[in-house]
């Protein structure tokens, strides 16, 4: 939990929840830190206004206990996951599909509890059945998947032999790494000697990396791409020189993706932008439509999400937890309550 408007979180007891008519108690088996977790435990400018206490995580998977009396095509027993975003469902974005742009959106973790705990009510609109064969660690992982293909296939248009710079070799810029290998991309990701064994998962997974400490990005594109330099810039860290990076590694009408969440206000020299005709845009959360493509995308083997999870721990190991994820020594983290 969150208790305090200050650094760090907490493990307490606190009453089991009951769920409303149109919600579902979930014993929650596995629930995953997020990269916005750790501006919340930090309390960064970003969260700051969050209410407080809260209990965090909003990427989580379990098992149904409880139904309320409106909620119709789940059981007792049901393996479920949730989206994170609960919506108003009236509002333009929502009748569009994008409830990561409602106006009136609650987030597990941040305005309501969250998933590191045992138990959990969700709205049943909210929940995707988890396939046979499909494991509660990797059911966790739909929702940080999720926004890795709102990012790459909904937002970040490319073509088979295009060259990708994915900055940042966090889970999500390992999912969206993934993903553009898999339409066919030449992908490079970075990172800096902080991210050994995240770069380890990325050669693993079939990535060419680059650590900014020790070597020239700029260099290394422009040499990979004769000079012209690549076609798309991903910008998957919250750091600001990497915006001002990626407007300079990126070819003239190329394409920026911004999915970062930053502390503070970024400098960015616009004339460089302007004249080369460079396009910088975020990408933001996921939309419904994007979980049953995560879902299937693990379930056909097209997406390695396992190798990115690489520790699983117990609640009362909270602090082990996002010590792991705040030093980046770990891919993902996920907690099993
Ligand atoms: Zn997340
Ligand atoms: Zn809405």
């Amino acid at each position: 939990m969150k208790t305090q408007p200050k650094p760090g979180v907490e493990v307490k007891d606190i009453p089991k929840p009951r769920s409303a008519p149109d919600e579902v108690l979930i014993k929650v088996k596995s629930a995953a830190i997020c990269g916005s977790d750790l501006g919340i435990y930090h309390y960064t400018s970003a969260y700051s206004k969050m209410k407080l206490p809260v209990v965090l995580g909003h990427e989580f998977s379990g098992e149904i206990m409880e139904l309320g009396k409106e909620v119709t095509g789940y059981e007792k027993g049901d393996r479920v996951l949730s989206e994170s975003v609960k919506a108003c469902g009236v509002c333009e974005f929502c009748k569009k599909g994008m409830s990561n742009l409602c106006d009136a959106s609650t987030l597990f973790g941040i305005h309501t509890d969250g998933g590191f705990a045992e138990y959990i009510t969700v709205p049943y609109k909210l929940l995707h059945k988890i396939p046979d064969g499909m494991t509660y660690d990797q059911a966790a992982l739909v929702e940080p998947l999720s926004n890795a293909v709102h990012f790459v296939r909904d937002l970040t248009p490319f073509k088979i032999d295009d060259y990708v710079v994915v900055q940042g070799c966090g889970p999500i810029g390992l999912f969206s790494a993934q993903l553009f290998k898999l339409g066919g991309a030449r992908v490079l990701v970075t990172g800096l000697s902080v991210d050994k064994l995240r770069f380890e998962i990325a050669e693993k997974l079939g990535l060419e990396t680059l650590n900014i400490e020790t070597e020239s990005l700029e260099e290394r594109v422009m040499k990979d791409t004769g000079g012209k330099g690549a076609d798309t810039a991903f910008v998957a860290v919250g750091a600001p020189p990497a915006i001002k990076q990626a407007t300079q590694i990126i070819k003239k009408r190329g394409l920026v993706t911004v999915i970062g969440i930053f502390g503070k206000e970024v400098q960015l020299d616009m004339t460089w932008v302007v004249r080369r005709e460079i396009k910088i845009h975020g990408a933001y959360d996921a939309k419904p439509v994007n979980f049953p493509q995560s879902i299937d995308l693990i379930n056909r083997g097209l997406v390695d999400v396992d190798s990115v999870l690489t520790h699983k721990l117990s609640l009362d190991q909270a602090e082990e937890g996002f010590k792991v994820a705040l030093d980046k020594t770990g891919g993902k983290v996920v907690f099993n309550p």
